[in-house]
């Protein structure tokens, strides 16, 4: 059976995950969210009281860490984790882990293994660059630092939580700086990537676009941007 495989990639808050969630939906095809893995290292290395400097001298420490995916949720050890790993503390945690050498090593290992095993969409920072290099489609979903910023907010509105709009637009854009500056597999775009600006965009409109590129592989998408985002951006 041939295997498709899509790659998603861009920083915190561009609407990876959702829109990656909808397109396997779409497609018929596994999500894996692999920034829910570096999530779950991050939850296991706070519970246990790690610091990077631990982990870094006794990488063997990871090795107790069974990472697996059931329901579109991350289990650790068997344990669902669910919405424990989406606290702003896990998620410096796992910004924090997922710079070490030993847990990209272990992480993109399971990843690439998904990606032989499995048809699948799958979002994070490095995928097209790194994990998944001969995916058949690649993606780089980006938006404004100031956009994704209000619609965290809004995001933790709908839960009943009340945040600083300046201290989440602070907090992203460190998360930013410290992914796209660390040494092992950057945030970055792959060269071969379509890029999606969806700062002006809905969800289901950036949704058609990789559909409409996916199923009628435009040629113009070679040249890099979506031809749909770019037309949205000039008519804004
Ligand atoms: O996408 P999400 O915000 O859940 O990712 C959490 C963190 O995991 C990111 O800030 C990034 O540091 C790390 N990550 C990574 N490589 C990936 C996916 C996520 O380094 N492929």
């Amino acid at each position: 059976m041939e295997l498709t495989r899509i790659a998603i990639d861009g920083p915190s808050g561009s609407g990876k995950s959702t829109i990656s969630r909808l397109l396997a939906e779409a497609l018929h095809l596994e999500h894996i969210d692999t920034g829910a893995m570096y999530r779950a290292v991050g939850y296991e290395a706070l519970r246990q009281g790690w610091s990077t400097r631990d982990v870094e001298a006794e990488p063997a420490l990871l090795d107790g860490m069974e990472i697996d995916f059931q329901d579109g949720g991350v289990l650790l050890n068997g344990e669902a984790l669910g919405d424990r790993i989406r606290t702003p503390e896990v998620a410096k945690a796992a910004s924090d882990f997922s710079a070490l050498a030993p847990v990209r090593a272990k992480l993109v290992e399971l990843q690439r293994g998904i990606g032989r095993r499995k048809s699948v969409v799958m979002d994070g920072r490095d995928i097209g660059s790194n994990v998944l290099t001969d995916a058949e489609f690649k993606f780089y979903l980006t938006a404004s630092v100031e956009e994704r910023a209000r619609r965290r907010c809004l995001e933790l509105r709908q839960k009943g939580i009340e945040a600083d709009p300046a201290q989440v637009q602070a907090d992203i854009a460190a998360r930013d700086y410290n992914d796209s500056h660390r040494k092992l597999n950057p945030l970055c775009r792959a060269e071969d990537a379509v890029e999606i600006d969806s700062s002006a965009m809905e969800i289901p409109e950036v949704l058609d676009c990789m559909l409409a590129l996916i199923r009628g592989k435009d040629p113009a998408a070679a040249a890099g941007t979506a031809p749909c985002a770019r037309e949205k951006k000039e008519q804004k």
